[in-house]
């Protein structure tokens, strides 16, 4: 594929006010700078990175990124130890990699104006370490922490028997982690959502830390129901639900590697669950015109790609090793 010309990114830009360069691993692409230039010097002006974090750790590295327009840095950490991150991305030494990619790109937030967003995939072989991620991911001056639990649905079936949770454990845990550390979660205000659905939750969780649906990546009007609802169901507990409204609801392949007996209907009212983090409002207050954005996403070979599929990545995808 070959790369945008500047006159077609000009163009994007009529319909879409961020870019979010998040297919495979970026910062692998030697012309990633001249890349991140071409889409400031097209009128972007918010400009993301979802990355594994390795590169980064390269002197100098993230501050070129940042000099030439990245905004955001959207790391992926799968644990709070080498053990469990380099287990999971497969590759030795990443994690001390990431981490000092993380310390170079938390070096230089202020003078760029940087946002840190951390993505972690949960799965089975993590989901206990979630308090000590936590613990130190708390330590970079991050802004979220964005736990996305295992989607059951595409290539990822297949090996759902070895590595999706079961939501209720993740809960727990999850728990734990926030009671643990919600002091700090505040007085950093920093942005914390999991994927689970609500009802998994348990009220006071619910009401400020749930992800209902990965609205919290991308501004701009949802996506069709019937796009972020492809693969999965309602099910019984749902009719009666007062929360059905927030919820996609459950993933079909979840029902059937663990059945339904976790989920039950909601009587709390809808209006109740908060709909806006303090991080998502402070900068919808610095871009008045928000309400109107779109975003789109490039790859590496700067294709444009749909909206939607950018806001399952932002809220899904887990950067390799
Ligand atoms: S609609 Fe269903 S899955 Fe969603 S919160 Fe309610 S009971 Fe749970």
């Amino acid at each position: 594929m070959r790369p945008p010309t500047l006159e077609e990114l000009k163009e994007a830009r009529k319909s879409y006010s961020r870019a979010d360069l998040a297919v495979g691993e970026p910062t692998i692409n030697p012309e990633l700078v001249s890349y991140v230039k071409m889409l400031r010097e097209a009128g972007f002006e918010e400009i993301e990175i979802t990355t594994n974090g390795r590169m980064l750790s390269v002197p100098g590295y993230a501050e070129k990124l940042a000099r030439a327009g990245i905004k955001k840095f959207k790391i992926s950490i799968h644990g709070s130890n080498p053990l469990t991150h380099d287990a999971l991305t497969r590759t030795p030494g990443s994690f001390k990699q990431t981490i000092r990619g993380l310390r170079e790109v938390s070096k230089i937030k202020r003078k760029y104006g940087l946002t840190i967003n951390i993505l972690t995939t949960i799965t089975k072989l993590n989901y206990k370490d979630i308090p000590d991620m936590v613990a130190v991911f708390l330590k970079y001056p991050v802004d979220a922490l964005i736990f996305n639990v295992f989607d059951i649905t595409g290539e990822a079936t297949r090996v759902a028997h070895i590595l999706a949770p079961k939501y209720s454990d993740v809960e727990k845990t999850f728990y734990r982690a926030i009671k643990k550390y919600e002091t700090a979660i505040r007085r950093k205000g920093v942005e914390v959502t999991i994927s689970l659905p609500l009802c998994i939750l348990r009220d006071e969780i619910k009401k400020h830390y749930g992800n209902y649906e990965l609205i919290v990546l991308c501004d701009g009007p949802a996506p069709k129901a019937s796009e972020l609802r492809r693969g999965r169901v309602f099910i019984e507990a749902c009719k009666e639900c007062s929360l059905q409204n927030l919820c996609d609801g459950v993933w079909e392949n979840y029902i059937r590697l663990y059945g339904d007996s976790e989920f039950v209907a909601q009587k709390i009212p809808p209006q109740s669950i908060k709909k806006e983090r303090p991080h998502r409002s402070r900068r919808a207050l610095r871009s008045p015109q928000r309400s109107q954005d779109t975003c789109a996403s490039w790859n590496s070979s700067g294709n444009p790609r749909d909206r939607h599929e950018h806001q399952r990545q932002g809220g899904s995808r887990s950067s390799g090793g």
